[in-house]
């Protein structure tokens, strides 16, 4: 980017001494050669150099301040033994452990772990990321690989200290499978001058190196990299549970003034799926809310309207017209009576308020973490999916387009009853099937259980109606009302 400022200035600068009146051609060779001279430079790996950045104080990054990812954690301190009694482990004649792979979606904490590894292990640490290593030119990959063990080496060695850790960011894009890429040469030279970096780490060497590579996407990785010798141990960084999202969320308002109200076990089982960055958005937001309301502290309601934010986006400021806002409401209260009645308590809020491309929409509440579910759960799922539009057909007399994520979501609950054998076909390949048949099967899946909700709708009408009115009334109730409700006036 520099590059091309200064070109900008310096053109502009020719144009202007032609302007007046110079003979510029001198200039203009001169200004040849420079850039040819630039780009041999680049070409060999001496510009642009300090492509990675040695983050000196690790300091404030501890296994303790990051919340769950207690295996993770517990994995990696133990890998982190390999590099602090590295004499032992060579007297014990054990091979040194060279490479750890984290892996795991977006935002799970990889990067807080490498930093805190960095600490726990008392290491000089350089962080860099994937991408920095590819350049359009042949051999500058190769080149930075070698200069950032050098650097490793060189930095330890200035700190007084005898172990560096090089964390890797984004290692898909640097040890992605051979061959896989386009300009396939200066991508596989960089690899392979990886793996020889790595092959020659020795516990003998005055400064032991640890390299931490973090990725999403490990089934991109070139193999080599992952045979023993090199990234000998993989740890999985998932998405928090139940107990790693309050603990999270504990951290994450600690600097924060919280009433005391304020229940952050509740907003914990409203966060399933939610990753440490969305939880620490969840904070952040929950503080901007409390300063816009002008209030000293923050309430459970800044909390819940931050888990919205975060989901759905920023409220929209144009309200719908009452006859969209009717179906939104009627659609809306179908959703959640179905849902309580299936499930009791898995209500926490229903809305009619815009929230990005969501005209209203369903917080459901979740006591624990689900991993298996029966058929019957999966089938209350798709209950929950086509209460919405049967509630507009019910109540309207036809059903709307804002049904069609709801449709797409329980066909693709149908096909999980199907592909885990729960269905009529029994224990089945799904993909050996013809796709009609398929279809027809998720049809009649569908079929039944539209069945069973339009009774169970059609029994509780006056529950319905009441949801509706209060919705339209007041924008926003709570999973309590609807309970209270459904206690007054069920079937
Ligand atoms: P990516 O794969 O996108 O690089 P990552 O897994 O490396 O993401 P981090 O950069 O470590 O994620 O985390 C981003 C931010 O999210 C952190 O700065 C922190 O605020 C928050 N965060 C993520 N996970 C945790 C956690 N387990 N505990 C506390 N905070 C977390």
């Amino acid at each position: 980017m520099k590059l091309e400022i200064i070109s900008g200035i310096v053109l502009g600068f020719f144009v202007f001494l032609f302007y007046l009146g110079y003979d510029i051609t001198p200039l203009i060779i001169l200004g040849i050669l420079g850039l040819i001279f630039y780009l041999m430079l680049q070409k060999k790996g001496l510009v642009k150099t300090n492509n990675f950045q040695e983050v000196s104080s690790t300091n404030k990054f501890h296994f303790e301040s990051i919340g769950g990812q207690d295996i993770a954690k517990q994995e990696l301190k133990e890998a982190l033994e390999f590099l602090i009694k590295s004499e032992e482990i060579s007297l014990r004649g054990i091979r040194p452990l060279k490479g750890i792979l984290l892996t795991g979606p977006p935002g799970t904490g990889k990067t807080l772990l490498a930093k805190a590894a960095a600490n726990y292990s008392d290491a000089v640490f350089l962080s860099t990321s994937g991408s920095e290593f590819i350049e359009m030119y042949a051999g500058v990959g190769a080149q930075r690989v070698r200069k950032i063990f050098q650097s490793a080496r060189e930095k330890a060695r200035k700190n007084n200290k005898n172990r560096a850790i090089i964390f890797i960011d984004e290692i898909d894009v640097l040890g992605a499978q051979r061959g896989s890429h386009a300009s396939h040469m200066e991508y596989d030279q960089t690899l392979n001058q990886f793996l020889v970096e790595m092959d020659g780490l020795n516990s003998n060497s005055d400064v032991n190196i640890l390299v931490i590579g973090a990725t999403n996407r490990p089934d991109l990785l070139d193999p080599a990299l992952l045979r023993p010798g090199r990234f000998d141990r993989q740890v999985k960084v998932d998405v928090p549970t139940l107990d790693g999202r309050l603990e999270i969320l504990k951290l994450h308002t600690k600097n924060k003034k919280l009433a005391g109200e304020v229940d952050l076990l509740e907003i914990a089982k409203e966060t399933y799926g939610f990753s440490g960055a969305h939880l620490e958005n969840v904070a952040n937001e929950a503080a901007i809310l409390a300063m816009r309301d002008k209030s000293p502290e923050i309430k459970q309601v800044h909390l819940k309207e931050a888990v919205d934010k975060v989901i759905l986006g920023e409220k929209l400021g144009d309200k719908a017209n009452p006859k969209v806002l009717n179906r939104v409401a009627i659609h809306e209260a179908g959703h959640a009576l179905i849902s309580e009645l299936v499930k009791p308590n898995s209500v926490s809020q229903v809305t009619v308020t815009s929230r990005g491309n969501a005209l209203g929409y369903v917080r459901q509440s979740q006591e624990e973490d689900q991993k298996l579910y029966t058929e019957q759960e999966l089938r209350n799922q798709i209950k929950v999916c086509l209460a919405g539009a049967i509630a507009e057909e019910i109540h309207l007399g036809d059903k709307s387009t804002g049904a069609g994520n709801d449709f797409k979501q329980a066909v693709k609950i149908a096909k999980t009853i199907i592909n885990s054998g729960l269905s009529s076909l029994g224990v089945i390949s799904i993909e050996d099937l013809p796709p009609i048949k398929v279809n027809q099967v998720v049809k009649d899946i569908i079929k039944d259980e539209e069945i069973v909700v339009k009774n169970l709708m059609i029994d509780n009408i006056a529950v319905l109606k009441e949801i509706v009115n209060l919705l339209k009334e007041k924008e926003k109730i709570s999973g309590e009302v609807i309970r209270k409700i459904i206690n007054e006036k069920a079937a």
